[in-house]
């Protein structure tokens, strides 16, 4: 596998293109929604997705006729689903396909902005990621959370997938900065108890200047700790894009962790497309996915997979680099998606995407557009059973990688320039 030599890193955020989200913000307006299951054909939908996504971006969207009707209610366009939720059942293969949403205000919130893009599945933060000390989960969010699962027909122990905090390093050597991690670690899974939800994704950790050896055995010993601290929940394990000392960029790693843990009912792994590709594990044509889903059988074991965070990436082929693309746009392409939607080994799994949705807005600001989650939920769900031969494949995958260009091209540019500097300073 090529790897570039190590970079410094910043010691605890992992990640170059990860959003922040913050449980102290505002909640979003997005409450109350009521939903309806979804009968349209998947196809017509899809090129409805992609006419809208060909509209400049800088033009507003025309309101969906659905929301024409209800426009009575308020004037909070919020409040109307960006796109309602299909139904499970009527695709040609169970995927729960859904994003990582805000859960600022509280964690009930999570589950109506969930509904807003039409997911099937979601991800959230339990607690602020920025803060180590955070109050307990208030009785009344804890009880809105479970009652909104319910209503809106979601399995939070299945299809809820929260993300760990970027401050927490189980592989920290320092016997005090070490608990701090643990303490942090074993309150999300109390969380997820709390909650009802059995699947808890983070990342690895970093060896800092140990070796790996050490800091996967430190990992998994901490692992081993809070399973014992509590009962059901799972821990996650998630493929890293192989930056600096970062466990878990290799099948290896994960499986290495996996190997010291001692209730193996306890552990899994999500895979993360962009970090794979990243890290050298390429999923763009049939035959590479097949064989990079081999490996990963082979080494880790199909059983441990649990889960997938679905982002192109905006970087090239084993560039160790974590920056995600929005979906068909980067250099995985549209085809890499439509091998992981049409595998029937991945049905049932939460699929959540973490693409960009920030958009300049007319005064210049930075504004979150959740109607690209919207929309490349249903571009994903499209992607079932689809002739990836068919006219309309080709033409959906020409048109979003055409839409990337600009960017893959600026980002192949840096990791050229960075490529060819140990070159230019040989003797
Ligand atoms: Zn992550
Ligand atoms: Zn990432």
């Amino acid at each position: 596998m090529a790897r570039a030599s190590p970079r410094k890193r910043q010691p605890v955020n992992y990640n170059e293109d990860h959003k922040d989200d913050d449980l102290d913000r505002k909640p979003s307006k997005a409450n109350g929604l009521a939903v309806k299951a979804e009968t349209k054909p998947i196809i017509e939908k899809t090129t409805a997705v992609l006419k809208r996504k060909a509209e400049p971006e800088t033009k507003p969207r025309e309101a969906p006729a659905a929301s024409k009707k209800r426009k009575t209610k308020t004037s909070a366009d919020d409040s109307m689903p960006l796109a309602e939720r299909t139904a499970v059942s009527a695709l040609k293969k169970a995927m729960y396909i859904g994003a990582h949403v805000s859960a600022a205000g509280g964690v009930q919130n999570s589950v109506t902005n969930a509904v807003h893009i039409g997911a099937n599945s979601f991800a959230l933060f339990l607690k602020s990621q920025r803060k180590w000390d955070n109050p307990p989960i208030a009785p009344e969010a804890r009880d809105l959370f479970i009652s909104g699962c319910k209503d809106h027909d979601y399995s939070a122990a299945e299809h809820a997938l929260p993300h760990g905090s970027y401050l927490v390093n189980l592989a920290q050597p320092d016997p005090t900065k070490a608990a701090q991690a643990y303490n942090a670690f074993v309150d999300d899974l109390n969380r997820c108890e709390t909650l009802g939800i059995k699947l808890y994704n983070f990342h690895p950790g970093s060896a800092g200047s140990d070796t790996k050896a050490a800091a996967i055995g430190r990992i998994a010993a901490q692992l081993n700790k809070s399973h014992k601290a509590t009962k059901t929940v799972i821990t996650v394990l998630e493929n890293m894009a192989g930056s600096g000392n970062v466990i878990g960029s290799t099948w290896e790693d994960l499986r290495d962790i996996i190997e010291l843990v001692e209730d193996k009912e306890r552990v899994g792994v999500c895979i993360d497309t962009c970090h794979a590709f990243a890290a050298g594990y390429d999923l763009r044509t049939p035959e590479t996915f097949k064989a990079t889903m081999d490996s990963f059988n082979e080494i880790v074991g199909a059983n441990y997979l649990r889960a997938f965070h679905l982002n192109d990436s905006k970087a090239p082929f084993a560039s160790n680099r974590d920056l995600h693309a929005n979906i068909g746009t980067g250099f995985l392409g549209l085809r890499a998606f439509h091998s992981v939607m049409n595998e029937d080994a991945f049905r049932g799994m939460p699929m959540v995407l973490e693409t960009p949705i920030d958009k300049k807005g007319a005064d210049g600001k930075t504004v979150e557009d959740k109607q690209v989650w919207a929309d490349e939920i249903k571009l994903l769900e499209g992607l079932i059973g689809m002739d990836p031969e068919s006219e309309e494949f080709k033409k959906l995958e020409k048109e979003l990688y055409a839409r990337g260009a600009d960017e893959r091209a600026k980002i192949q540019a840096q990791v050229d320039k960075k490529n060819s500097k140990p070159a230019k300073k040989k003797k």
